[in-house]
């Protein structure tokens, strides 16, 4: 029989059965007007989202890393300076990917486990005074290592020293799963990917354009053809496409998005503050840690829990695909083997969560970890017990 265990990977994440529905369909000629009952609410769903009301949403048939070539290819041109500070596995492909540009990325090396550090950038942007930073480059949720950064932050770093630069943000495993306000942090290029909050297959690069970053456009000289955001606006103003989309995803996504504001971008955001925390305390009740330094760095969509002294993160995700075919995240880059990363974003539940819990504790037990058998279940119960929808709804 094929499992049907959740997995518990930081995307992709698991799919609603009704947005997996969604994708399937028969063809479609996209030229069609059929295919702008689809379009145009996708756009519309990721629009508001993602907190814009300004900005301008561009759907690509590609990946997160698309997403972020398409940002830096139609904003900037070779031989720019971005600024981007680098404490992860994610913030260090982003970087290496500018440098493979041609640009000039000035990079404030930071501890894995930190997040952005707002203090460095804001002296680095201080010290810029012929303003050559085209671009600040900032991963607001660090995938390798469970760390969030403060957006807001650096938005007021920016502000504070009246810098030009355009704020770059990837957004792929934090938008549509914890507070992302593009607007309200002046966010010029946002990026997301289909297969995270989004609870769709991979296939979608989602992006956001302030009209600043719009109006950086024209005089960016990177060569860009198939992420050429001008094609798309083209196409976009006659309900078209510049190519063939990928209709299926377009339509999971016009789903996808609408029933996370149908919930609620609040709740949303509150759903995965809640079942992270009862993962942390699980975390803690087993007496192990996260990668992230410090409480106010702790991700809602992903924990990397250090390993015990003399134990591998790696060998705990092996045992679990193979004895109890359960998907965790592997340690990345240079965390590789000292973490294991616990996933917890998308379409989960409390419940959900307990039972990928109580398959972490099974493999520790099963190496000889010294944790305790439900010791970070029962920690997670308490919390969800009093904490949980139900607990809210009982007591109203
Ligand atoms: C997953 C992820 C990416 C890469 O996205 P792909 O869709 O795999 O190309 C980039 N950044 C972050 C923070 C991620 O979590």
């Amino acid at each position: 029989m094929p499992s049907q265990n959740p997995v518990f990977i930081p995307g992709p994440t698991n799919m609603p059965d009704v947005v997996r529905k969604a994708c399937d369909m028969a063809t479609l000629d996209h030229r069609s007007a059929a295919f702008g009952r689809i379009f145009t609410p996708a756009l519309a769903g990721v629009k508001e989202v993602l907190g814009t009301t300004l900005g301008e949403v561009f759907l690509f048939p590609s990946t997160g890393t698309g997403g972020w070539e398409a940002g830096i290819s139609n904003t900037l041109s070779s031989g720019d300076t971005v600024l981007a500070a680098r404490f992860g596995m994610f913030s260090h492909r982003w970087i290496d990917m500018c440098q493979r540009h041609r640009l000039n990325v000035q990079v404030i090396e930071t501890p894995w486990g930190q997040g952005a550090p707002v203090d460095r950038i804001e002296a680095a942007l201080r010290a810029d005074r012929d303003h050559m930073i085209k671009a600040v480059l900032v991963t607001h949720n660090e995938t390798a290592t469970g760390v969030k950064s403060d957006i807001a932050g650096v938005r007021r770093a920016l502000d504070a020293v009246r810098h030009p630069a355009l704020l770059f943000v990837d957004g792929v495993s934090s938008i549509g799963s914890m507070e992302f306000r593009m607007d309200a942090w002046g966010v010029d290029i946002a990026v997301a990917g289909s297969q995270k909050g989004f609870m769709l297959p991979a296939g979608l690069a989602i992006l956001g354009a302030s009209p600043k970053a719009l109006a950086a456009m024209e005089a960016a000289t990177l060569p860009r053809t198939f992420f050429d955001f001008r094609d798309m606006r083209k196409a976009y103003a006659t309900g078209g496409y510049p190519y063939t989309p990928a209709v299926g995803l377009l339509n999971g996504l016009a789903l996808s998005s609408r029933m996370l504001l149908d919930e609620g971008m609040e709740t949303v955001w509150a759903r995965h503050y809640r079942i992270a925390e009862g993962v942390r305390r699980a975390v803690a009740a087993w007496g192990l840690k996260p990668c992230a330094a410090s409480p106010d760095l702790y991700s809602d969509t992903v924990t990397a829990v250090v390993v015990p002294e003399g134990c591998n993160g790696t060998d705990l995700v092996k045992l679990a695909a193979e004895k109890y075919d359960v998907a965790f995240g592997v340690g990345l880059g240079e965390v590789a083997g000292k973490v294991f990363r616990i996933g917890h974003l998308g379409s989960l539940t409390d419940v959900l969560m307990l039972a990928g819990l109580a398959t972490a504790e099974m493999c520790m037990a099963d190496l000889g970890w010294p944790v305790k058998l439900g010791s970070g279940v029962a920690a997670a119960q308490d919390y969800y017990r009093t904490h949980g929808l139900g607990a809210v709804k009982a007591a109203a």
